[in-house]
């Protein structure tokens, strides 16, 4: 045992887990990423698949020939379907957990579909996001589909005045990004990026190419283009530090966030 190590375990086993100095010991060790070379793409629900063959058989055709170049985790959202079961699950009086769990299912359903049209170019949908397979489809293929959803089911931390799952989508895909130390998140929707006002009820809203958190906040934008416990996610990532919003019915904005280009809204942690 290293003397760091140690000195770690002395304090665990004395101290509160969230004791200060337990968690600044807990901190030393070197960063370390699981999956760096990979892209996490959030293919949207009601902004992309819930459109239909117009928009998913381009993106398809794009997400074919980006995994040439990049290895891709392919999430997908959930959109009308689940929106439907949350109105009629919250009528019904039902809880978090169980509308987390609904939702779910509309993401699987589309991680589903997702994997049906990527099949014949060997790109499979897993069960879910873990480590027991992923990391051999992402080495042999360059991509695999997976749903969206986190798999907090019934215990999803409810929010304080709503029986909507406040993590859904956009926050799993970010966390598998997170988590496994990605190279970059990027969201596919149905518009060009982060607007000062909701694009499609504020006709004279204007594009903002590049935002922080605290900035978006500030505008009272939290609350837009992405589920608002992603901003809070994305402050204190330790390595997905800004997200990337493209407008997927565009083609080419795809391959362009991959190439590294400033193509639709940045959102920074700082
Ligand atoms: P997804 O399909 O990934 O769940 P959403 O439909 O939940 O995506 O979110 C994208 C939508 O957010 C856009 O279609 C747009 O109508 C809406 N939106 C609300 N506020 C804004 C804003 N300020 N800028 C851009 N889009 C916004
Ligand atoms: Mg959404």
């Amino acid at each position: 045992m290293t003397e760091t190590t140690a000195a770690l375990e002395a304090l665990l086993m004395q101290r509160s887990l969230t004791d200060a100095q337990l968690e600044a010991a807990a901190e030393t060790a070197a960063d370390f990423r699981i999956l760096p070379d990979a892209t996490v793409l959030k293919i949207g629900g009601q902004s992309v698949i819930d459109r239909g063959r117009a928009a998913v058989y381009p993106l398809v055709d794009e997400i074919v020939a980006a995994r040439k170049a990049h290895k891709l985790l392919i999430g997908t959202g959930a959109g009308t379907r689940a929106r439907h079961l949350y109105s009629i699950a919250a009528g019904l009086n039902l809880p978090a957990g169980v509308l987390a769990q609904l939702g779910a299912s509309v993401a699987d359903q589309n991680a589903a579909m997702l994997g049906q049209l990527l099949a014949k170019h060997g790109i499979s949908a897993v069960d879910g996001a873990g480590l027991s397979t992923v990391p051999l489809y992402l080495a042999e293929v360059n991509g695999v589909v997976f749903s969206g959803m986190p798999p907090y089911k019934l215990w999803i931390r409810p929010a304080a005045e709503s029986v909507i799952p406040p993590y859904r989508t956009d926050a799993g895909c970010f966390l598998v990004a997170e988590q496994f130390g990605c190279k970059a998140m990027i969201y596919v929707k149905d518009e060009d990026g982060l607007y000062t006002a909701n694009p499609k009820t504020s006709k004279d809203a204007t594009f903002i190419p590049k935002i922080s958190v605290d900035e978006m906040k500030a505008k009272g934008l939290q609350d837009s283009i992405l589920e608002f416990p992603v901003l809070d996610l994305l402050q204190q990532a330790r390595h997905v530090r800004q997200v990337q919003i493209v407008n997927g019915l565009v083609p080419g904005n795809l391959t362009r966030a991959l190439a590294g280009e400033p193509v639709g809204t940045i959102i920074t942690a700082r």
